[in-house]
């Protein structure tokens, strides 16, 4: 590749999504440090806690060390139990599974839709046909994007299931008005140095059950009783968030929606700039759905695939004229010192869940069939480059690099 606009690479990386501070920060750190409250009670998590449920719109939230440990209090929260199947997305990160194997459950994996790449409400209606017992749902709003909510609540509701929602990805995002991280009965939000807002790590459990929130806040404090001494009367954890980590999200919180203004300003770009290629962006249901774009992907079209073919741990193409893949994108982009990543690779076809049940809308899969949504948009998908931090000129730049490969 040569020089696009005089740059032939980029002399400081550009990433998927960084953490992007704003000075605030700092007043509410220094001031826990000014008053001792370094540990894990403070200001700073109240006020952090406050702020997020009135964001959301639900009642409570307890702030946690991470969204995973976070997903954790939501599994014991919903009775998770040894042997119990959960139903759980397919196409996800895999902290959104993890806790159910944590309290010894089994994930049973349902496919993802076209329309939003989330758990497909025809798949998981299926799923109880086959499973009418499971008692509980775990679904992942991906990159930002809400779930159909009104399907997937309803068919919940219908079988007499929980649902968890992990928004760790979709703070900010609503769905007909109504913000992610209030349809669950449990949520779960993150403040990882990735996702939209930091506290450099930490998580949020959210909910409107007042005891569930008590309960969260026992057990995520090494499950104390109310005696004079240490004493147990069930297991406990070491989860609690430090009022260090909460001052950093009390400094965020107040950007959120300017920092989901320009993370939309970054996807309507790249829209725009691929107009002319073989390509769609990732999807959401425009009359229904607010996301939050968190991280633009794109979905090069079935006609345009060069052949890629991927091994266990790696991969090769075959480069043809006028088609690309995301192999070879990835490699371009890498070139100019830009991160970018596949999507998430479906949990059903990870080595550690290879004898976990999958569902797609036509039933279980015998893993023959034709293949799942979430493996064709692995397959056909990248996540491209969202750090707001990204000027206008870089971004246009990674727009030319991307259309190269098409040429
Ligand atoms: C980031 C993420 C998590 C985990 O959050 P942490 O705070 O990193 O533990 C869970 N689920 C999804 C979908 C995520 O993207």
């Amino acid at each position: 590749m040569g020089s696009i606009n005089n740059v032939e690479s980029f002399e400081n990386r550009i990433y998927l999504s960084s953490p992007t501070m704003h000075g605030e920060e700092l007043k509410y750190i220094v001031n826990a440090y000014e008053t001792n409250w370094v540990s894990t009670v403070g200001e700073n998590i109240d006020k952090a806690e406050e702020s997020c449920s009135k964001y959301v719109g639900a009642k409570y939230a307890v702030g946690l060390t991470t969204g995973t440990a976070a997903l954790h209090m939501a599994m014991k929260a919903a009775g998770v139990k040894r042997g119990d199947m959960v139903f759980a997305s397919d196409t996800t990160f895999a902290a959104t599974v993890n806790p159910v194997l944590y309290e010894g459950g089994s994930p049973v994996f349902i496919d993802s839709e076209r329309e939003t790449w989330n758990m497909d409400p025809d798949a998981l209606e299926k799923a109880f046909e086959i499973f009418p017992d499971v008692k509980v749902v775990v679904a992942a709003n991906l990159y930002g994007t809400p779930l159909q909510y009104d399907r997937i609540c309803e068919i919940c509701e219908r079988h007499g299931a929980i649902l968890i929602e992990d928004s760790a990805e979709s703070l900010g995002a609503s769905y007909k008005g109504k913000q992610t991280g209030s349809f669950g009965k449990y949520n779960v939000i993150s403040f990882n140095g990735n996702k939209i807002i930091t506290g450099s790590s930490g998580g949020m459990f959210v909910t409107d059950d007042f005891k569930a929130a008590e309960k969260v806040r026992k057990w995520s404090t090494q499950s104390r009783d109310n005696a004079p001494w240490y004493q147990h009367s069930e297991i406990g954890y070491n989860y609690r968030m430090s009022n260090i980590i909460a001052g950093v999200i009390r400094g965020q919180m107040r950007y959120l929606s300017e920092h989901i203004a320009q993370k939309k300003a970054i996807y309507e770009r790249y829209k725009e700039g691929f107009k002319d290629l073989p390509v769609t962006m990732n999807p959401y249901i425009e009359s229904d759905m607010e996301p939050n774009f968190w991280l633009s992907c794109m979905l090069i079209d079935e006609s345009a695939m060069c052949k890629e073919i991927r091994y266990d741990s790696d991969f090769t193409y075959e480069k043809e004229p006028g088609k690309s893949c995301p192999g070879e994108i990835l490699g371009v982009l890498s070139d100019y010192n830009v991160e970018a990543r596949p999507l998430w690779k479906p949990m059903h076809v990870q080595p550690i869940f290879k004898k976990n049940v999958f569902i797609t809308a036509d039933g279980i899969s015998n893993g023959e069939s034709k293949e799942s949504v979430g493996c064709d948009i692995f397959r056909r998908g990248l996540c491209l480059p969202s750090d707001i931090k990204m000027t206008e000129e870089e971004q246009d730049i990674i727009i030319q690099l991307i259309k190269s490969c098409f040429e």
